[in-house]
């Protein structure tokens, strides 16, 4: 017991230090990718000077406390949102490894809240989830998927995964096409979420799309009545997908 208490609070530190270096990165990402720079190999630099960021003033969350939020060459101030994503990242996987350990599925739903958190992140601020997170997503994870396949000996992580994401992400797609009430990317992110549920059952992934579509109507409602969105007004479904995505996996025990 005491052994199994030890083990949790080591993945819990492990979690939380391997959060924050995602946290970082995915702030990265989100003001990378919106304006179209590039994403892979990239070296930081300050948004306001474009001075480059040396390793050691780029330490997650320590960094910004050390510098008290401003660049070391401009004093520009460094966006609050940086931080933020940093210690919810830091807490959110200090919570889900001693929930999940490590495995290839385990690395499969990890992937997924980093494409999704960021997914969501990017939408609440330009509107739409970009490809290249969704389609690295669901390549990544098509490929954990081929390799739980070869690890258990058996097609049935395969079967299954094609399953959730005909199912899930094929429904939504179509509705997108239909609709346009709900955007492609919402339907892409779905396929990379389904993809990572798959071994846990197609039930699993239906309760993720239920409670973000009751999610989305609460708020869609409660904006109207705060008339703050009409009903014509769209509203990014992304955040409500990964909401709902990140409560099942807290809540959940598999
Ligand atoms: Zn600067």
């Amino acid at each position: 017991m005491r052994g199994s208490k030890v083990m949790s609070f080591v993945l819990s530190v492990f979690g939380a230090s391997l959060g924050a270096v995602l946290g970082s990165t995915m702030s990265a990402l989100v003001y990378r990718i919106p304006a179209g720079m590039k994403v892979a190999f990239a070296r930081s630099e300050c948004p306001s000077c474009h001075v480059r960021i040396a390793a050691y003033d780029n330490i997650p969350i320590v960094s910004y406390l050390f510098l008290k939020g401003r660049c070391r060459h401009c004093h520009g101030r460094i966006e609050v949102s940086y931080i933020l994503l940093e210690v919810s990242m830091a807490l959110l996987f200090g919570a889900l490894l001693p929930l999940y350990r490590w495995g290839i599925v385990q690395v499969g739903l990890y992937l997924a809240v980093f494409i999704a958190v960021t997914g969501a992140t990017v939408d609440l601020k330009v509107r739409r989830i970009p490809n290249v997170l969704t389609y690295f997503g669901m390549l990544a994870e098509a490929l954990l998927v081929l390799g739980r396949s070869i690890e258990t000996h058996s097609f049935s992580p395969v079967v299954s995964a094609l399953l959730a994401l005909t199912v899930f992400g094929g429904s939504l797609f179509l509705i997108g096409l239909l609709t346009k009430g709900m955007g492609l990317g919402d339907a892409k992110l779905v396929g990379v979420i389904a993809l990572a549920l798959s071994s846990f059952g197609l039930y699993f992934i239906f309760y993720v799309m239920l409670g973000s579509f009751a999610l989305g109507s609460v708020v869609g409602v409660a904006l109207m009545v705060t008339g703050r969105a009409s009903r014509k007004s769209s509203i990014p479904f992304g955040p409500f997908i990964t909401l709902s995505f990140l409560i099942a996996l807290l809540v959940a025990k598999f």
